[in-house]
């Protein structure tokens, strides 16, 4: 028998959440972000469950190259485009769009003659400083891009850094908007704007902005960039990690737990042994309080996690035993509470599901 712990993925979650994602920005073509690995719901996973979408963007060439093995004939994107120049000749090979974000890229681009035309999205850095041309230097650059001989399409892009705060961010997506346009507006090419957060307020944030192409991510996976729940979103989760009680201690108060003995316990109390730690995936810092279903009763996480197991609280759970069934975030426990609980994002628990973890795929609602 293999270990209990299963990560199970919902392919027609993933589907739903692409469709609520087309709903909330239903002018706009549709790069489903499947970087780190489909936000670790594995590429044949993504694959399946955004066949409908208009481009899949993601990091790595290796990968954009899996991608094309696998069948998928649709637009690829590169977020941080190239990172060498021998990188060049497979854009125009494998017909893989590249984000150019600075003076290097372009020079690679330059530099290489390109034999089949390829597409590109030019990224402006409007107050997220992390990659891209200031706006005053926007024109310019695309001006010596548009020189290259084998660049056809040219997109404008760019990223905001508070699309999920929607009251009093540092730095407000209306301010990131106008410098977009002060850098982009009369230049020819489609606009590419919106992440989750920015898909999810498309409306009330992007405004009557022409939004050719969003960059939904976090939202596909039924997680939420921040602001209100994935329920509220009508978002489903599409990740469920299960696993398994593998031990029960009756402890008696002041009884410790598990390493450090953090926890101790104030009145006699059930301790349940769950096959899953930290080299799972699950967080090491997850206080005990931090939620888990067992056999369908929400409870506790008690002491600290260790590598391959952690410890719950079964006292209000009379009928547990070894063998119950055990959800540690996904299907009736949303991976964004979780998440809060262990003082993180959903995004980097679902990154960090470990190779080691049994993936399979099954329906929302059902128990596998
Ligand atoms: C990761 C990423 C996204 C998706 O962001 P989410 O918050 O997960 O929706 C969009 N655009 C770029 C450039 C990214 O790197």
């Amino acid at each position: 028998m293999p270990r209990p712990l299963c990560a199970t993925i919902h392919i027609d979650s993933m589907q739903h959440n692409l469709d609520r994602a087309r709903t909330c920005a239903p002018h706009s073509k549709i790069w489903a972000v499947v970087k780190a690995n489909a936000y670790g719901h594995g590429l044949e996973h993504a694959l399946r469950g955004f066949a409908t979408a208009d481009g899949l963007a993601l990091i790595e060439t290796d990968n954009a190259l899996r991608l094309r093995q696998m069948g998928w004939i649709k637009p690829i994107l590169l977020l941080e485009g190239i990172f060498d120049v021998s990188d060049v000749p497979l854009l125009a090979e494998h017909n893989i769009n590249s984000t150019v974000h600075c003076i290097e890229q372009i020079r690679m681009l330059e530099y290489t003659q390109l034999y089949r035309p390829i597409d590109v999205h030019l990224k402006m850095n409007t107050g997220m400083n992390r990659l891209g041309f200031q706006p005053d230097e926007y024109a310019a650059a695309y001006k010596r891009l548009r020189a290259i001989p084998g660049i056809r399409n040219i997109t404008h892009m760019t990223h905001f850094a508070n699309a999920d705060e929607l009251e009093h961010p540092r730095l407000a997506i209306a301010e990131q908007v106008r410098r977009f346009r002060q850098g982009a507006d009369g230049l020819a090419g489609e606009r590419s704007l919106s992440n989750s957060g920015g898909v999810l307020h498309q409306a009330e944030l992007v405004g009557e902005l022409s939004n050719d192409w969003v960059r939904p991510g976090i939202m596909l996976y039924g997680g939420t960039p921040g602001g209100r729940t994935a329920l509220e979103y009508g978002l489903r989760p599409t990740m469920t990690l299960r696993s398994e009680v593998i031990g029960i201690q009756e402890i008696l108060e002041g009884d410790t737990v598990g390493y450090g003995s953090r926890f101790e316990a104030s009145a006699p109390m059930k301790v349940g042994v769950v096959a899953c730690g930290y080299a799972d995936g699950y967080p090491r810092h997850a206080p005990h309080g931090t939620p888990v279903i067992v056999d369908g009763v929400r409870t506790a996480l008690v002491g600290r996690v260790s590598m391959d197991m952690m410890t719950v609280d079964l006292t209000a759970i009379p009928n547990a035993r070894v063998g119950s069934k055990v959800t540690l975030w996904g299907d009736g426990l949303p991976i964004d509470e979780v998440a809060q609980a262990a003082g993180t994002i959903g995004y980097e628990l679902m990154c960090a599901l470990a190779q080691r973890v049994r993936v399979c795929e099954g329906r929302l609602g059902t128990n596998g």
